[in-house]
């Protein structure tokens, strides 16, 4: 078996085509979706995602604002900034790049985001909405997820999920959201014992681990659908420099069904399913203003 090999790039550019289409419409109607983007610090791969970020939002009609503050930056200002941003009525969004300096609370900071603008999904309430099958903001990395299992027609619905990862950001709303879809979820992490007993019984395997190949094809049941969340960088070898999931593309390819490469895969949609949240909270704006 060689498994199909979902395009991330492909999907992402026919969502972002229809979120350009939307975000246009509530333009034309007074309601431009407006993203604010927060990065304190000059770690590199911060600055990259926020660029790409607000690339993206212009590319699809979506205005955003950016405001930097240095490494040394006092968190008061930082969150007066979002206590401004929670009242602006033009902005839908905000974004709080992490990781913050370790001068900032930064469950703190995430809380001082009002729920309702709070497009990354990482806002206690929104967590508590999403767990309990409420309206809620879902958190990007997973919500991109979901939306490729359903683009590739993978049934979730009464399927065995396992998740390798139980992060706030990716591994427990993933967890969360194949829940609410109706599979039966199984959650590993770095305590699991016999992690490949887990793994072997997946029909949906996602990797979210942070450790470059983890996943070999011996872990992996025959025509399972497997998503690579990871993003990693390979320090030593010949592809030194290089970006790699978590899994390796090669053992994997010849025993699962479905799989997602990377770069290519999951990375894109995630930066797709943010503006989808900014789009969806515009829209959600424009009613509550009846336009
Ligand atoms: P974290 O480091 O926060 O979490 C990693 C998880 O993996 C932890 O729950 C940890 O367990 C678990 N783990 C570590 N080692 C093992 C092991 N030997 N066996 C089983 N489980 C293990 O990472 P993130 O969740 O933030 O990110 C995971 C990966 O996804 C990274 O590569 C990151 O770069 C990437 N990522 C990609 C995104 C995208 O857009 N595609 C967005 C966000 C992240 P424990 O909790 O016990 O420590």
């Amino acid at each position: 078996m060689t498994a199909h090999i979902l395009d991330g790039n492909a999907l992402s550019a026919s969502v972002r085509g229809q979120l350009a289409e939307d975000a246009a419409a509530l333009t034309a109607r007074g309601v431009q979706p407006c993203l604010a983007v927060i990065l304190v610090g000059a770690d590199p791969a911060s600055a990259v995602y926020v660029r790409n970020k607000v690339a993206a939002c212009e590319k699809a009609g979506i205005r955003s604002l950016r405001f930097d503050y240095p490494q040394d930056a006092d968190p008061d200002t930082v969150l007066a900034r979002i206590a401004e941003l929670n009242a602006d009525p033009s902005v839908h969004g905000i974004l709080v790049q992490l990781p913050l300096p370790p001068q900032f609370d930064e469950a703190a900071v995430l809380e001082a985001i009002s729920v309702t603008k709070d497009v990354d999904g990482f806002h206690a309430e929104n967590v508590g909405r999403l767990s309990q099958g409420q309206e809620a903001f879902f958190p990007c990395t997973p919500h991109g997820v979901m939306k490729m299992l359903e683009a590739a027609e993978v049934p979730v619905k009464g399927a065995h999920a396992v998740v390798i990862g139980r992060s706030n950001i990716v591994g427990k709303p993933m967890a969360m959201l194949l829940l609410r879809a109706g599979a039966t979820v199984t959650v590993c992490h770095s305590q699991t014992r016999d992690l490949a007993e887990h793994t072997r019984r997946a029909d949906i395997l996602v990797a979210a681990v942070g450790r470059p190949g983890f996943v070999t094809g011996d872990m992996v049941r025959p025509g399972a659908a497997v998503i690579d969340v990871g993003i990693n960088r390979l320090k030593e070898g010949p592809n030194a420099g290089k970006l790699c999931g978590d899994v390796d593309f090669e053992s994997v390819r010849k025993v699962a069904g479905v799989l997602t490469p990377v770069p290519g895969g999951v990375g894109p949609m995630t930066i797709t399913m943010l503006l989808a949240n900014t789009v969806e909270s515009a829209r959600r704006a424009a009613r509550a203003q009846g336009v």
